[in-house]
């Protein structure tokens, strides 16, 4: 390595946590210009660069950044959008600390460069600009796709199959598109009007959205092949809740984290009654899980006015599958986190409201399939918990509806869709990615797949004989 390295990143200014806990306003604030630069400065430039290997979607790193240093902020936003139609929501909540900047050859003696946050800052500079830069788009094909879900997944095939010409139609069972973009992540993490410019900057490649259409009820899949569409592809998710089974979990005030999430953030339950949504304001709540999912939750809860907020985990801290940035700032916001310890059962007062919850000590043994230690449960530590409001977050499934009445489409023990490496289904003309594949997992890695499904999906369209 050169000698005169930087090895220290520009930290990005966030809203202190004593104010923040209170309110929905985005947390982290962003770089201004002068941190931006001198972030951007510290990359290397290398003619080899790994961090572009951790990218599922393939972003030229250092060809973005390197515009961003050279002031040319325009071709900073065209290197990102060759690659990534949806940045501005990439730059807020991609895990790039196990992705492309844990790839970043400064990360073996130092920080690794703040690719997420530039990417951020190139992102909301476009969106502060009069009009964005749109990538080519190729002659009509002539071929007509539809695209079932208008998540990461959904919406970044329909980007890369638009840009190729052919005509695609978007169908959202919900009334605004995004997927968990906007109806999981909450506004503090993530913005609604970014994920809006975003599915509007996929629109504007010419992909149709029709709204409030749910595939499988309004019309089957294979309906849409017989309407004239010549391929379909499935985004439709993982977003149906998992409970725990427990005594006691119907109580009032136990909600899975889908729900509470749902109403908080899409239906704006947090502004209520001047949006028509309730929601219960706990004082004492506890969040079972220890995923990004129960951090929000947590989080919500606490800007939503709890006195304490407890996230109860069954491992210990190091096995928390939760972006580490986001359980520090939930730290920080004073959740109070109960490791190794699992709930048994819920109780309830006479008017069937949940009142407490009763929990037992875990201990770590032998590593499971997922790599992690198995907890076990320690013999006569059961102990109640005071609790008005449980929010379960212990992982989604995938959404049913569609596989249930479809016999073409075959599916895994887990309900996910089988697809090959291409996200060609077992149905004709049909292809398939993201959580509905894979069970729930990362935004980009199901860009990346909608990515790689619309490449097949453009080979195999090409083939085919033209409509007159
Ligand atoms: P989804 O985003 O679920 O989109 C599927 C869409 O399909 C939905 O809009 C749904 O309404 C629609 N749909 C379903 N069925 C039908 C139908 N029959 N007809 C029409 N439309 C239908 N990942 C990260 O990388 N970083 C994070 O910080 C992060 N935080 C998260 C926080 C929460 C609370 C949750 C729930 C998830 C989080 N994730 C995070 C995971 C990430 O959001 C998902 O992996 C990703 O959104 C999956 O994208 P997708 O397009 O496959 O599905
Ligand atoms: Fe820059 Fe790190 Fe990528 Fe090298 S590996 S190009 S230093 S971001």
């Amino acid at each position: 390595m050169p000698s005169k390295i930087n090895l220290n990143r520009v930290e990005m200014p966030k809203q202190p946590p004593d104010e923040r806990r209170r309110n929905f306003q985005e947390v982290a604030l962003g770089y201004t210009e002068e941190q931006a630069m001198a972030e951007a400065k510290r990359c290397l430039q290398c003619k080899k660069p790994k961090c572009v290997e951790g990218c599922p979607v393939g972003v030229d790193i250092p060809e973005f950044i390197g515009a961003l240093r050279e002031g040319d902020m325009a071709e900073a936003v065209r290197a990102l959008k060759r690659k990534n139609s949806l940045p501005g929501v990439c730059g807020r909540v991609c895990p790039q600390e196990v992705q492309c900047e844990c790839r970043c050859v400064l990360a073996k003696k130092g920080a690794p460069i703040a690719i997420g946050r530039l990417e951020r800052y190139v992102a909301d500079w476009e969106r502060t600009q009069a009009c964005t830069e749109r990538c080519e788009i190729a002659p009509p094909t002539g071929k007509r796709v539809a695209i079932v879900g208008c998540g990461p997944a959904g919406l970044t095939c329909a980007a890369d199959l638009a840009r190729r010409g052919h005509k695609v139609v978007i169908f959202e069972a919900l009334h605004q598109g995004g997927g968990v973009l906007v109806y999981g992540i909450p506004e503090f993490r993530l913005p609604k009007s970014i994920v809006q410019s975003e599915v509007d900057y996929v629109r504007s490649l010419g992909a149709d959205l029709e709204l409030d259409t749910v595939i499988g009820r309004q019309f089957l899949v294979k309906e849409l092949l017989d309407e004239g569409f010549d391929a379909i592809f499935l985004g439709i998710g993982a977003g149906a809740p998992r409970f725990m089974g427990l005594e006691g979990e119907n109580l009032n005030g136990i909600y899975s984290a889908n729900e509470y999430l749902t109403r908080i953030n899409l239906m704006k339950a947090y502004l209520f009654p001047r949006y028509d949504t309730p929601i219960r304001k706990g004082k004492k709540v506890a969040v079972i899980g220890g995923g990004n999912v129960a951090m929000d939750s947590a989080r919500c809860a606490l800007r939503m006015g709890a006195d304490e907020v407890h996230v109860v985990y069954r491992r210990s801290e190091a096995e928390m599958p939760a972006r580490l940035e986001e359980v520090e700032n939930a730290k920080e916001e004073g959740v109070i986190f109960d490791y190794l310890t699992n709930p048994t059962k819920f109780i309830g007062d006479e008017k069937g409201n949940v009142r407490a919850m009763e929990v037992v000590d875990m201990v770590l043994g032998e590593p499971d399939a997922s790599g992690r230690r198995s907890p076990r449960v320690k013999k006569g530590s059961e102990h109640l918990m005071d609790v008005d409001t449980v929010i379960i977050a212990v992982g989604t499934v995938p959404n049913p509806l569609i596989p249930a009445i479809t016999p073409e489409l075959k599916t895994t023990k887990w309900g996910t869709l089988v697809v090959d490496e291409c996200g060609k289904t077992t149905m004709d003309s049909v292809w398939a990615g993201g959580d509905i594949t894979t069970g729930g997992a990362t935004v980009i890695s199901a860009m990346g797949a909608g990515k790689v499904a619309a490449a097949d999906m453009d080979s195999w369209l090409r083939a085919q004989k033209k409509h007159c």
